[in-house]
């Protein structure tokens, strides 16, 4: 089951990697980012420089790894890439640090996850290109500096609110990824499908987006789904009803929810009358770590005006009650 899994994992690798845009002029939305981006690699190009360290920072699947793969193609450089909890001695930073090369941009996910004694050797690195090593022990140890090749480090992180303010303050470019509105998702499903050569109309696409939770990763997901739906019980075309059939039958929730997300909407309207319901207790109640609500379970919810977030705490929207087929509270008089 365990080598079944890793196939399925691959499976899913590669089927991303497939699906990936290389350019900045083909990563759909996200306008804010892309615009300042153009410029900012315009500029370092023009002086022959590498780019200032850039932060994404945003919920998983919105496209942090993709924009740093499209950074190093359009920088025209090399990219390296690897995550927070990979790097786990100073040593294993200063390797990978010390073979760069000039201008080479390394990706590293998860940045969140680094620990302290690493965080502080990248430091230096990321202000003067220089890193410190520390040779001897006790009265005997001693400081050498090396110069390292003048790199860009991207880090991506789902939670914004782990990156220690010291890391946080080296980057000097930072971009907050949002959720995908429906358009946005109707031609990244468009695009895919291009890509995968199937057959599929606005109405199909539309259908997918509208259940994708606002995440390209997730549409592209159903997209592959509906399409073996389509090929086993239909003709191979994505239409309207074709994919609400299939979307229907794998029981995927019309607005995109997830179970963590029906669990936090469901635990403050059963448990909590709607609310409002403070983050703390609401973190206690779901077992879910205070940041990863705020960070990426509460911005979806209440982008679709499911949540409202007030100052006496969470609570439900009269949509959510809808939602769940649940009549809401009646109204107290004020
Ligand atoms: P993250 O690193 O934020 O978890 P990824 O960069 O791995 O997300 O993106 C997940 C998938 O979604 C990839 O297959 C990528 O092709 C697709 N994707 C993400 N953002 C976009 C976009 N703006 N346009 C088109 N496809 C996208």
């Amino acid at each position: 089951i365990k080598m079944r899994h890793a196939q399925a994992d691959d499976d899913e690798r590669e089927f991303e990697k497939s699906l990936r845009p290389t350019r900045l002029s083909e990563y759909i939305g996200q306008e804010r980012v892309t615009r300042n981006l153009a410029v900012f690699i315009r500029a370092a190009r023009a002086r022959r420089e590498a780019l200032d360290h850039v932060l994404l920072t945003g919920p998983p699947g919105l496209g942090k790894t993709t924009l740093s793969l499209i950074i190093a193609n359009e920088m025209g450089a090399p990219v390296r890439s690897t995550s927070g909890p990979a790097i786990e001695r100073p040593g294993d930073l200063a390797a990978i640090l010390t073979n760069l090369q000039d201008g080479e941009i390394l990706f590293i996910d998860e940045i969140h996850r680094l620990n302290p004694a690493i965080e502080e050797v990248l430091y230096p690195a990321m202000e003067d290109y220089q890193l410190d090593i520390v040779i001897g022990q006790g009265t005997a140890a001693r400081t050498i500096k090396l110069d390292l090749p003048k790199f860009t480090l991207v880090g991506a992180t789902t939670r914004a609110g782990l990156i220690t303010a010291p890391l946080r303050g080296r980057f000097g470019i930072a971009f907050h990824l949002e959720f995908y509105n429906h358009d946005e998702l109707e031609l990244i499903v468009r695009r895919s499908a291009e890509i995968l050569r199937v057959e599929i109309d606005r109405e199909g696409a539309r259908e997918i987006a509208r259940r994708a939770r606002g995440t390209p990763r997730i549409a592209n997901r159903l997209l592959r789904r509906v399409r073996d739906y389509a090929e086993v019980e239909y003709d191979g075309r994505i239409t309207g009803d074709v994919a609400r059939d299939a979307l229907n039958r794998m029981e995927v929730d019309t607005f995109g929810l997830d179970e963590m997300d029906r669990k936090l909407l469901l635990t403050i309207i059963e448990k909590f009358g709607g609310g409002p319901v403070g983050l703390g207790t609401l973190s206690a109640s779901i077992h879910e770590e205070k940041d990863s609500i705020e960070e990426i379970i509460e911005p979806y919810l209440i982008q679709i005006g499911f949540l409202n977030r007030t100052p006496r705490g969470r609570m439900a929207t009269p949509l959510a009650y809808k939602h769940f087929g649940i009549a809401p509270p009646q109204q107290r008089p004020s």
